[in-house]
């Protein structure tokens, strides 16, 4: 591994150079890089030892709303965003400024009673990239322009979580700026440092919604530490009528797409026992978990009434991700959740990274196709039912389903 990483140190030392000069990517260079730098960019980082220290979760501003109202809650999610980058220069940045980057998808984002994301790098101007030594040129960090806030509100996210291995390219610096682009554009986040910044809510039809965001490297909470993971989503379900986990785990790329049933690890990093994270968490209290980190698509279970998406993938990526094959397809995964939390019912709206990562949708309904390969591949007793269309249905409200039909057709012929 270790000389794995030398190598693609070196060549991609010898690639960067080339670039900053010429300013033109060949394509077969450009995808090198665009591969390699995914992979530097996740490089492993040590995970914390702190203990978290639950007095410092946030709690709720008010009780919980016991409410009458049995609506159920729509919440529309996708995974990592990255919307652009000027850690190397300006050539990394989205034709018009980012403007209409995310309007294909701004429909379903904004309908949506709550839209959630995974936000993978920090949003601030200058600052000191911590990531990467000062003359290399083989290593990249993330960092969006501050102004590119109002992209995010303007497709219509209301929460983000900053749980992930680039929040912190830039440092303390870059959190707290990227916490204060978020606070003034109204987007709740979860996840970006320490147990303070873990746990956020929001309001929507009566009900008070949780959002915990656990990462695999040094944010807490932790996806390799189940005991506090416990902790928190109890506090969390103390606060809040439903309880969502975000986390950001498991392997990466083409070859990350079956779920492990045991930790997964990228170098030497730990990247979390994802099932046994997802059950231990709804044990715990949790209503929906929201799982990216892995750069691809995987499948999806349901455990006591209540879904995992194990990735959702690269959402919007752009210039510095490697879009190749499977790692090019995203999906908005709109999700219908009881007012007691249960799922009850979805729909993934297919799409896929267009050019150097404009999301679009894709009629070709790729996305659903392999969501539902690795659903039933990985979970065969547990994956819900997901139609063409892709809509997604609980096995058993299916079976209850085509009981009522089967019964309605038997009535007609009568
Ligand atoms: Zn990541």
């Amino acid at each position: 591994m270790q000389n794995i990483i030398i190598f693609l140190h070196l060549t991609v030392a010898l690639i960067v150079p080339e670039i900053m000069k010429k300013r033109k990517i060949l394509p077969v260079i450009g995808l090198t890089l665009l591969g390699i730098t995914v992979l530097i960019g996740c490089q492993p980082k040590r995970v914390s030892s702190e203990e978290p220290d639950f007095s410092l979760v946030p709690k709720a501003q008010a009780t919980p709303v016991k409410s009458e109202n049995t609506e159920p809650i729509t919440i529309a999610a996708v995974g990592d965003i990255m919307l652009g980058s000027t850690s190397i220069d300006e050539t990394f940045l989205p034709p018009e400024d980012g403007r209409d980057m995310l309007k294909e998808f701004t429909p379903i984002l904004s309908s949506a009673d709550i839209a959630f994301g995974n936000l993978e790098g920090p949003m601030l101007e200058g600052g000191k990239n911590e990531k990467c030594p000062p003359e290399s040129t083989r290593c990249f960090a993330f960092r969006m322009p501050t102004r590119y806030g109002k992209h995010l509100k303007e497709a219509g996210f209301d929460v983000l979580s900053l749980a992930n291995n680039h929040t912190g390219d830039f440092g303390d610096e870059g959190r707290l700026s990227t916490r204060k682009v978020l606070d003034e554009a109204g987007i709740k986040h979860a996840g970006s440092d320490r147990a303070r910044y873990s746990t956020t809510y929001l309001e929507t039809k009566g009900k008070k919604i949780a959002f915990v965001g656990f990462a695999h490297n040094n944010i807490v909470p932790n996806v390799n530490d189940l005991t506090a993971a416990r902790q928190f989503v109890a506090q969390a379900g103390k606060n809040a009528d439903i309880v969502v986990v975000s986390f950001h785990g498991g392997a990466e790329g083409e070859k990350a797409q079956n779920v492990q049933w045991q930790t997964e690890t990228l170098g030497t990093e730990k990247r979390g026992n994802l099932p046994l994270f997802a059950r231990t968490v709804i044990d715990a209290g949790a209503d929906l978990i929201l799982g990216h980190g892995p750069h691809v698509l995987r499948g999806m279970e349901i455990y006591k009434d209540r879904l995992i998406v194990y990735s959702m993938g690269n959402f919007a990526t752009y210039g510095m991700f490697n879009l190749k094959g499977a790692q090019g397809l995203n999906a908005v995964f709109e999700m219908q959740i009881a007012a007691d939390g249960k799922f009850l019912n979805g729909k993934i709206h297919p799409g896929r990274q267009e050019g150097r990562g404009i999301p679009v949708p894709d009629k070709t309904s790729a996305a659903i196709r392999k969501i539902r390969f690795l659903s039933q591949t990985d979970f065969p007793a547990t994956a819900p039912k997901i139609a063409d269309d892709g809509t997604i249905t609980a096995k058993e409200n299916a079976k209850i389903e085509s009981q009522k039909k089967a019964k309605s057709q038997k009535r007609k012929r009568f």
